[in-house]
């Protein structure tokens, strides 16, 4: 009899596991059975922002494989709006409950990946009766909040609490298509992804948009008229508000697997070795946004969920399942992102991280052009680097600039993975022409720079 796969999760994480073990194993040797609770299968999440802002016109451009394609395709059998509620590791069974039929369904399974994502984070008083408040995880999220935005009446007024990524990228879809929109903060700073000397060049540009940012300003409760959200609530006054969007991160979406005695990890997401198997449960895998993984600079477990990370995890486990070998080596934090045409990048370890895994360092600002500084199109690009003392090891990297500025972070992340140092780096035999660079790249002269502090430290 065939052995029998049972995912928990239709997205990044989950079809990349069921792909990859089905590329290796054919049904007659293994039946693969995915749940995902909401409507849609294998989705870019990364992708909802520019669907809500119209960059992206249809919805189903997000969906890279439907349940049908992975039927007729890859003979995994996906259960849509089927929501896992139990996970029985004795008796090697999900129950799950199907939203749209009603009813039960049980599952046996011999092994199991469970691939449930994370959750927004949602305070206790972020629930209004009639709606307009809404978390960014999945692509039913984005779909919900697109509907709130095209119905009656018109939404004219938005608030993003919380400046991280999504939020940054979640306020600028709302200013395109037409909406006011105030971004609370209750840091200094939006972005803080970065420092907040990078962070700052951010927050400029997004007032350059029309962002009102409001910072070191906590949400407390919001107000609702005829059960519609009318306003969030603030220690300066409630801003009114016709639509919110939660943008206060995200946790490791872990309470089956908690229920069921997988082992969570200090950062919350749940432990696996680097073959993505749950340590001590036999048959048992996860990967994606629930789990955590190794910081490969600070040496420390992590949360860092990012669709990167999610669809190579769920391929190790994958290849993993299917008999092959594959491993899944940690992350260092590469991550871009752009406000309009600002672009942002960053890799390894902030200044603030650096000093908590307890590293002594250097860290400079280097300011440059994306182009020759006479080739037509050249705007500024600001680098700041952070390297060990004295070792010179490059810890971390941040980019905020314009074309050309993100992907940048690539070369430094490259550099970073391999433990090169500033020295090292200065020099990197990296392409140069007027239209994509000065004579000296602005990574060069960041590295550079990095030398010199490093020297006048020493
Ligand atoms: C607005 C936005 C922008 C982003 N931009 C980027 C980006 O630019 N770059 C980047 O790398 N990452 C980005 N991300 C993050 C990326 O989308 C996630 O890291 C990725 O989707 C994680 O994949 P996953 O499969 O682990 O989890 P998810 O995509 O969350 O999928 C988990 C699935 O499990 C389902 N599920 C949960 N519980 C159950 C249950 N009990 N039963 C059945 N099904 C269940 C959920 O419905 C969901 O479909 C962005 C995320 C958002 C929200």
């Amino acid at each position: 009899m065939a052995e029998r796969l049972i995912v928990v999760g239709g997205d990044g994480a989950g079809m990349a596991a069921a792909s990859q073990a089905r590329r290796r194993r054919d049904r007659d040797d293994l039946t693969i059975v995915a749940f995902e609770r909401g409507h849609f299968t294998s989705y870019s999440a990364c992708g909802i922002p520019y669907w809500i802002s119209g960059v992206v016109p249809e919805r189903d451009q997000l969906i890279a494989r439907d349940p049908a394609t992975f039927q007729d395709e890859f003979d995994i059998q996906v259960r849509l709006r089927h929501e896992v509620t139990g996970i029985d590791l004795e008796r090697r069974e999900v129950v799950a409950r199907d939203l749209a039929g009603g009813g039960e369904v049980r599952e046996g399974f011999d092994t199991l990946v469970y691939a449930a994502g994370a959750m927004p984070i949602k305070p206790a008083w972020a629930h209004i009766r009639g709606g307009g408040v809404f978390g960014m995880q999945t692509l039913d999220d984005g779909a919900a909040l697109r509907d709130w935005l095209d119905g009656e009446p018109k939404p004219r007024r938005a608030v993003v609490i919380g400046g991280g990524y999504i939020g940054v990228e979640m306020a600028e879809a709302l200013i395109q298509r037409g909406l006011s929109v105030n971004l609370v903060e209750r840091a200094d700073q939006p972005m803080s992804t970065v420092d907040g000397d990078m962070a700052e060049l951010v927050a400029d540009a997004m007032r350059g948009i029309g962002i009102q940012i409001r910072t070191g300003l906590a949400v407390t409760g919001l107000e609702e008229r005829d059960g519609r959200v009318s306003a969030v609530v603030t220690a300066e006054g409630p801003i009114p508000a016709d639509v919110v969007v939660l943008g206060l991160g995200v946790r490791p979406n872990t309470r089956l697997a908690e229920e069921a005695g997988l082992p969570l990890g200090p950062t919350g997401g749940i432990r696996t070795d680097r073959r993505m198997r749950v340590p001590g449960l036999p048959g048992v895998w996860a990967a994606g946004d629930c789990v955590e993984t190794l910081h490969r600079v600070s040496g420390m477990p992590v949360h860092l969920p990012l669709g990167t990370h999610a669809n190579k995890q769920g391929r190790v486990a994958g290849i993993n399942i299917g008999g092959g070998y594959a491993t899944f080596p940690g992350v260092i934090g590469t991550a871009v992102t752009k406000v309009c045409d600002l672009e942002v990048g960053r890799t390894g370890l902030r200044e603030r991280d650096a000093a908590a895994a307890g590293f002594e360092f250097v860290s400079v600002i280097a300011e440059s052009t994306n182009r020759a500084g006479y080739y037509p199109g050249a705007r500024p690009m600001t680098v700041k680097l952070i390297a060990e003392r004295p070792s010179g090891r490059l810890l971390g990297a941040q980019i905020v600039g314009w074309s050309e500025a993100a992907k940048r972070i690539d070369t430094l992340a490259v550099a970073l993975w391999n433990g090169m140092t500033v020295d090292e780096m200065t020099a990197l035999d990296l392409g140069y022409a007027p239209p994509y660079a000065p004579v000296w790249d602005p990574v060069l002269i960041a590295a550079r720079k990095a030398v010199d502090a490093l020297a006048a430290t020493s």
